[in-house]
């Protein structure tokens, strides 16, 4: 069907988001993404422990953890006078860890694996879909203190959590309660004649990495869904696909910082681990890593302390991560006027208890930026008896004094395995992104 609603260019964008999700099943993997769009647009890898020697114009990133990232094209102006240039998102999505010794064997038939659900999966979701499995893996090093990191990705499926027939299960569409220990096991493989029982995990990671099974000596794996991202609609509106939450933010922001035109300011996008668990880790929105690198941005140009705290006065921090839209089969859940809709613009965030860092002042400079680029803007409350989320805004303004403003694409399904988005959304929040990384 010919469309004009949807133009080539905002189809081809989406596109390339649904290629960068693929490729990144765990928050490991996303900030490899994230390093492939970065490293030929001229941006090269600092170390925390070298002396950074920074000059205007130089574009570098760090990684902690293998899982964050900060990115940053230092300003051509005075710090202390144009500041930082601000987006953030996170890297990890909710899922299902393996846990370690992961093996239970069902009866002598079945091998299942014990995982421990990661963030707030919708868990209905994540039954009788094909999963992957995805993250890291180390193996020993020349030290114990440097032990090797390898990225682990199955690719094919290798799991699945079937769920119970409705025939033994009669009031299963009444309200399906699942335990997590217990229902949410993913079964693995069959035990046939001559199929050593032990190990069998760790034997197969130790194949695929081409090494012995006692090198391996820990891993970080999570479950992840193995069907590729795709259109969904009449007219290819809609973008259906895992993990859009938050890596739609996470590839918009690293598309615009690839791309950013040298400016006054200092561009920066943190690409933050761990939000679905509270953002409490060395590499998560409450840590000082954000602080830390913006300071020594400055420190590195031969700038004092002063001149940071002068510099965060000009800054502005974008917080970046999905919001919901109007569900078409539950709209008595949203709050009666406020209701965005998918591909109907990226949608500020309010709460007048701050579970998101917006205020009348940072709504309104997004706002301009939006009008800028022609781009629609929705706006978000919760029904007044709703809680809602929160994100890594209010965490990170708990360490960084800075005006910031939450803001993200609609979605619907949230946390789902398979959420949607509007595919008009993704070059829309792109466009935002570059004018606010190039506007002084
Ligand atoms: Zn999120």
């Amino acid at each position: 069907m010919k469309t004009i609603y949807i133009k080539d260019e905002e189809l081809s964008f989406a596109q390339e988001l649904l290629d960068f999700i693929e490729e990144s099943p765990s928050s490991f993997h996303a900030v490899e993404s994230v390093k492939k769009l970065l490293i030929p647009q001229g941006f090269r890898e600092l170390s925390f422990d070298e002396k950074w020697s920074l000059t205007p114009g130089g574009k570098f990133f760090v990684t902690r953890n293998n899982s964050a990232l900060i990115a940053f094209m230092v300003g051509q102006g005075e710090p202390e006078k144009h500041g930082f240039r601000l987006i953030a998102a996170h890297t990890d999505s909710p899922s299902f860890r393996i846990k370690p010794l992961p093996e239970i064997m069902t009866e002598g038939h079945y091998l299942k694996l014990n995982v421990e659900t990661y963030g707030g999966p919708i868990l209905n979701t994540w039954l009788d879909r094909p999963l992957a499995l995805g993250g890291r893996i180390i193996q020993r090093g020349k030290s114990p203190f440097s032990p090797q990191t390898k990225l682990f990705y199955s690719k094919r499926p290798l799991l699945v959590i079937p769920n119970l027939a409705i025939h033994i299960n009669r009031r299963v569409n009444e309200g399906l309660e699942l335990n997590k220990q217990k229902d949410m096991l993913p079964l693995l493989t069959q035990i046939t004649e001559g199929l050593q029982k032990e190990g069998m995990l760790m034997n197969h990671l130790a194949e695929t990495l081409h090494c012995l099974p006692e090198d391996i000596l820990d891993f970080d794996l999570f479950l992840c869904e193995s069907e590729k991202g795709c259109f969904i609609g009449l007219q290819q509106e809609f973008i259906s696909s895992a993990r859009l939450d938050d890596l739609a933010m996470i590839h918009a922001g690293t598309w615009a910082i690839a791309q950013a035109k040298s400016s006054l300011a200092t561009q920066v996008l943190a690409c933050f681990d761990h939000e679905e668990c509270g953002s409490t880790s060395k590499q998560g929105a409450a840590s000082p890593l954000l602080s830390h690198v913006l300071e020594r941005i400055l420190l590195a140009q031969k700038k004092d302390r002063e001149t940071y705290f002068q510099a965060l006065e000009h800054s502005f921090l974008i917080s970046a991560d999905m919001a919901h839209a109007l569900h078409p089969n539950s709209s008595e859940k949203h709050d009666p006027i406020n209701r965005p809709i998918l591909n109907g613009g990226p949608v500020i965030k309010i709460s007048a208890n701050q579970s998101y860092t917006t205020d009348a002042e940072s709504a309104a400079i997004f706002t301009a930026l939006c009008q800028q680029v022609n781009v629609p803007v929705q706006k978000f409350v919760n029904r007044s008896d709703e809680r809602g989320g929160s994100t890594i805004g209010p965490i990170s303004s708990t360490h960084l004094d800075v005006r910031s403003v939450d803001i993200g694409n609609p979605v619907l399904a949230m946390h789902s395995i398979r959420e949607l988005g509007g595919v008009k959304d993704h070059l829309a929040i792109a466009k935002v992104f570059s004018v606010f990384y190039e506007t002084v």
